[in-house]
Parts: structure tokens; sequence; C-alpha cells
């Protein structure tokens, strides 16, 4: 049984693709679909993109930079697990750690005022 559609193509040959079930067509000619193809073609790859989110505003402070990164996080971990994402998750759980690390300065600083007292 041919299992490849019986349309051709608007170049002329015969169209190599397989049929979806229950047709003698694939999905770019089975008439039955075609309101399936309209409303997939005006989603225009909508179902890929993911809600922005609420920005969490401008950087004046720690927390304002932790909740920046936080917020990335939480939209990070909603994206499918390829190895960009874990590249992602990874470089905003090391921003994270660096923003709340206190630096070598801000330790030395603790250090010498200890020694004060
Ligand atoms: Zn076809």
């Amino acid at each position: 049984m041919d299992k490849r559609c019986k349309e051709k193509t608007k170049a002329g040959p015969r169209c190599k693709a397989w049929v979806v079930d229950g047709s003698d067509y694939c999905w770019a000619h089975d008439p039955g679909l075609a309101r399936k193809r309209a409303r997939a073609k005006s989603n225009g790859g909508r179902g890929r993109s993911y809600p922005r989110g609420e920005c969490p505003g401008d950087v004046a402070t720690i927390d304002d930079a932790l909740a920046g990164v936080n917020a990335a996080l939480r939209s990070a971990w909603e994206l499918d697990n390829t190895a960009e994402r874990g590249r992602l998750l990874a470089s905003l759980y090391d921003l994270s750690v660096r923003i709340v690390r206190p630096s070598e300065i801000e330790e030395r600083i603790a250090a010498l005022e200890r020694s004060l007292e």
C-alpha cells in the first residue's frame, strides 16, 4: 500500500510526503485539515513563546539584582530541557552566588572591625 500523498506539488511532480493517518493526503494537502492548517499558520510559532512575566524593576540594591536573577531563574526553569537551558541556569546560579557572597574586601573590612573591638 502506497503511503505517500496523492496530491501533486505546485511545481508539478507528485508530493512525496507521508499521508496522515486515515487519509490519502499529507498534512499539507489533506482537504479535511485546511482549518487546522489555517489555525497553525495564524499561530505562527506563538506556541513556543513564553510569557514575559513581570519586570522586577531597576537595579538599585543587591535585593533588586537578586529579584531580577530569581525572576530569570523561574523563567529558565520553564524552558525545554536543552543544553542551552542548562548553560543559562548554570550562569544564573553562578551570578546569584556572586551577588550573595560577600566580596573579599567586605570580609577583610569585617575582620579589621572585629580586631579593633
Ligand atoms: Zn502532500
